[in-house]
């Protein structure tokens, strides 16, 4: 994914707007998409509307070495550019029906990094819980295939170079307040049942190169 570059294009939910209901309803996925997330394409757009020597550089590049862009440009990007990249990333991380598991390299991977699922899953809800004010939680993968959980806050990825995303969970307010008002825990946990494990699998698989 990200793959394409300047003019950045809204994609389409991979799924219908009512697909990921219970845990989430159509209202809240259609102000998440059809608002936030196109203010964020938009946003992009215009902030590299003046820049040619930029328009050629995929998200992930642009996102990857922030510090290299010229200096009055960096927030905009950082900020919309992470907006696209996170949503992206997001609403394709999730699926309907409910009922995956991990599986594959993957679930292995889990059991080696955290313990076990259930480690894991609690580590998961903790960092997506106590992530202060607006951000996001993270399962990352370094180029050796090792596991971590990071937070990032506002619109901010991961070092991009250090690490590959593997999924993530959207803990800004816009994410859950139409549906669970202030109660984040109920939204993360709903969440894991939204996982598509079928498609982390192959994020994790992918970011290996393919040799494990
Ligand atoms: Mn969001």
């Amino acid at each position: 994914m990200n793959a394409e570059t300047y003019p950045f294009v809204v994609r389409p939910l991979p799924y219908e707007y009512d697909a990921l209901i219970p845990v989430l309803d159509e209202e809240t996925m259609h102000f998440h998409h059809d608002k936030h997330y196109k203010t964020y394409v938009d946003n992009l757009n215009s902030a590299l509307a003046d820049y040619p020597e930029l328009q050629r550089l995929s998200l992930k590049e642009l996102l990857s070495d922030i510090e290299a862009l010229p200096a009055q440009i960096r927030t905009p990007i950082r900020n919309n550019g992470g907006g696209v990249y996170n949503h992206e990333l997001y609403f394709d991380s999730m699926k309907n029906p409910v009922g995956q598991e991990p599986e594959g390299a993957l679930a292995a991977a889990i059991d080696r990094d955290f313990g076990s699922y259930k480690q894991w899953k609690e580590q998961m809800k903790q960092a997506a819980v106590t992530k202060f004010g607006s951000g996001w939680a993270w399962l990352v993968t370094d180029n050796k295939g090792q596991l971590s959980i990071v937070q990032t806050a506002n619109q901010d990825v991961p070092d991009l170079q250090e690490y590959t995303p593997v999924f993530l969970i959207d803990v800004w307010e816009h994410a859950y307040y139409l549906q669970y008002q202030n109660r984040r825990v109920e939204y993360a946990e709903g969440w894991f049942d939204l996982i598509n494990w079928r498609k982390a699998g192959k994020r994790y698989e992918d970011a290996l190169g393919g040799c494990i």
